[in-house]
């Protein structure tokens, strides 16, 4: 078993051959590693794209499962956006317009279910069709039945994230309310079977392990199970999505925060919650701080702006501090990553 690090600050992969990297590359050629090259500079401050290399759409705000890290499993939590959904004609529209200004990678999951959205094939094929080079779905799994997995496939995926968080139907139950391990495990199976069968190499399908004190002893488990049937895993530190809850007030922000952190996403990706309000980077957070709105502006305009520019520098400069959302995000990494 080989073992790297892999991509995320947040996450160790764990892989048994060629990485997830290595084997786009091998599959989808010189635009794809043209693509991870931008994407790597943009990592390291080298590049500032005039438009977002990677784009997150939250499609819907809803979700069949209540896990306990996540807003959608807190009894106490507001849900203001129970029930919208992003309109799909408008990010078919800022999907075309960004493949033209380097956009190259796309995922339809923020904190919502996609294989609940009945867009979410047809979003694939057409993302794939106009030239996005990377697709990404993260899913519980739960309706991941042999006719979605086929459907997925030949839309064009790439990249099948499926978040398990537990090596036996115990610790799962305690994680995952509302879920079925046993269903879970049984569908990840007929995936692979499934794309066996039709000769596909993608999507790649990574399991997901996210760390936490119900779980953290079964990593090691986890990993023996699935490392060589699956094409990656990701074993994650806890970042803290439950905002104003009893979990953030424990985080203690003006303790935990110390040194320097430099945060690469505000300069290559974004996120476009499911009210159309924006955010450079993948947090949870961010959309209660939102820098624009997809129904007011273009994109292209709100990237380029000067708010983003300051989330960008500060995040280069190491200053973190200085916005109120990379505050909480850095201090719930110290308090519970690794
Ligand atoms: S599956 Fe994901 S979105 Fe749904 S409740 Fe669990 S963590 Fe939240
Ligand atoms: S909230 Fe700030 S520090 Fe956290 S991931 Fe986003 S940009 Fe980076």
């Amino acid at each position: 078993m080989k073992e790297k690090l892999y991509l995320e600050e947040t996450a160790k992969s764990l892989y048994a051959g060629k990485s997830p990297e290595e084997i786009l590359a091998d599959i989808l050629g010189e635009k794809y590693i043209k693509y991870r090259k931008r994407w790597h500079n943009a990592q390291q401050f080298k590049i500032r794209p005039l438009f977002p290399i990677h784009l997150d759409f939250e499609l819907a705000y809803r979700c069949n499962l209540k896990c306990i890290m996540c807003p959608h499993g807190d009894p106490k939590f507001k849900h203001p956006y129970m029930g919208k959904k992003l309109d799909t004609e408008m990010i078919k529209k800022i999907l075309k317009g960004g493949v033209q200004q380097g956009l190259s990678s796309v995922r339809f999951s923020v904190l919502n279910e996609p294989l609940l959205e009945k867009s979410l094939v047809d979003l694939i094929r057409y993302a794939k069709d106009i030239g996005i080079i990377d697709i990404f779905i993260t899913t519980n799994g739960m309706l991941l039945s042999e006719q979605k997995s086929y459907e997925l496939i030949h839309a064009g995926l790439t990249h099948l994230m499926v978040s398990l968080d537990a090596a036996t139907p115990e610790t799962y139950s305690i994680i995952r309310k509302g879920g079925n391990y046993k269903k879970v495990v049984k569908n990840i199976e007929n995936f692979l079977k499934v794309r066996a069968e039709t000769g596909s190499r993608l999507p790649l399908l990574r399991l997901s392990f996210t760390k936490m004190k119900p779980n953290v002893h079964e990593v090691e488990k986890f990993v023996k199970m699935w490392v060589d049937k699956v094409d990656y895993i990701a074993i994650a530190g806890y970042l803290n999505n439950l905002d104003d809850s009893e979990v953030n007030k424990r985080l203690r922000v003006s303790r935990t925060i110390k040194g320097k952190f430099n945060c690469w996403q505000p300069w290559a990706r974004c996120t476009i919650f499911v009210n159309g309000d924006v955010f450079p980077c993948c947090m949870n957070y961010g959309r209660y701080t939102p820098i624009g709105n997809i129904y007011k502006e273009r994109l292209i305009d709100i990237w380029q702006s000067d708010k983003v520019k300051f989330i960008q520098d500060i995040n280069k400069a190491g200053k973190c501090f200085k916005h109120p959302t990379c505050l909480k995000c850095v201090s719930s990494r110290d308090k519970f990553g690794g």
